[in-house]
């Protein structure tokens, strides 16, 4: 068990399979995708492969299979193999000082590790001294190490680091894939597993988080306010965008949450059996009768017209104020 079950389906799981069983690992790997499409366990699995001592007993074990149970894969797994270097943000920022630290830790010889692994996540955040010295480590590339980093995108860091990394990407968790772990690993309900993923957008902790937030509370409290919304006086409407434009967390999620009530609407009509919140699918189905299909569709336009502009900074309580003069279903 390598503990990436959950992703083998994703491309770049596979591709990181092949170069291991190839030996053909490089010296940097740089892993680009949004948060919780498995690009820290994937990093994670690549340091078990590479130290997994069950190679010592049986060389021809495949090698993108870490056995998980001897004493390297679980260190490893509990986050204590001292030759497993994690390095994250402390507050904001990746500093120059945490960089140095790992400078001084690759010179050394590895403590027990056959490849010694360092684990850069959220490598986008990485001040610029802390951005150059990394370099330096990729320019002359430490014996016995492996480093790999995380970020969203390609364009978040140095294009020099960028050229000294092989690339590969992780791509969102697919809707009924992510269901399936979440019921699977996660212990969470079928059926409130579909609603989760749908909301989730592929990825795993963002799911995760949802649960752990009562996603669905807040969900039924926005649809309750949209209902009563779109017959209201226009004043209800424009204190309905300042509610959303003071939570700005929360606000692209609350947006999504609509857009997603919005969509069920539509799609009830014809195949109710594809709507996303399945829990709700009765109040859906009388809820699609009430409103007219044209009016749905526009407020859908008017939802995603605001998420552009509040993306492209635009005051966000004006951008809201446009939407929700628009969200009339008479
Ligand atoms: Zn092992």
């Amino acid at each position: 068990m390598s503990g990436l079950d959950t992703i083998k389906d994703q491309p770049a799981v596979r591709r990181l399979e092949s170069l291991l069983r190839e030996g053909v690992l490089p010296h940097a790997l740089l892993f680009t995708g949004m948060e919780g499409t498995g690009k820290f366990s994937a990093a994670r699995m690549l340091a078990m492969a590479l130290n997994c001592r069950r190679y010592d007993s049986e060389p021809n074990h495949d090698r993108a299979r870490p056995c998980g149970a001897c004493s390297a894969c679980r260190k490893i797994r509990a986050g204590i193999h001292p030759d497993v270097l994690q390095i994250q943000p402390t507050r904001s920022f990746i500093r120059i000082d945490q960089i140095r630290d790992l400078i001084h830790a690759v010179s050394l010889k590895p403590y027990e590790a056959r490849c010694r692994v360092a684990i850069v996540s959220e490598a986008h955040r990485m001040n610029p001294e802390a951005g150059n010295a990394m370099l330096k480590i990729l320019e002359e590339p430490p014996e016995q190490t492996l480093i790999v980093l995380n970020a969203p995108q390609t364009s978040d860091l140095l294009p020099t680091i960028v050229s000294r990394c092989q690339h590969i990407r992780f791509h969102p968790i697919a809707r009924e894939r992510l269901a399936e772990i979440l019921v699977e690993k996660h212990g969470v309900a079928p059926e409130r597993a579909q609603v989760l993923s749908a909301a989730a957008e592929g990825s795993l902790s963002r799911a995760l988080a949802m649960r752990d937030a009562h996603f669905e509370q807040r969900r039924n409290a926005l649809i309750d306010i949209f209902d009563d919304l779109t017959q209201g006086p226009v004043a209800r409407r424009l204190a309905f965008a300042e509610i959303l434009a003071a939570d700005k967390e929360m606000l692209e999620k609350s947006l999504e949450i609509l857009k997603l009530y919005m969509r069920d609407l539509v799609v009830s009509r014809f195949q109710p059996q594809l709507i996303v919140n399945r829990d709700l699918a009765a109040r859906i189905e009388q809820d699609s009768r009430r409103h007219r299909l044209e009016n749905t569709m526009r407020m859908i336009e008017a939802v995603e017209r605001a998420q552009k502009r509040i993306r492209a900074n635009a005051n966000s309580r004006l951008a809201l104020e446009a939407m929700t003069l628009e969200m009339i279903d008479a």
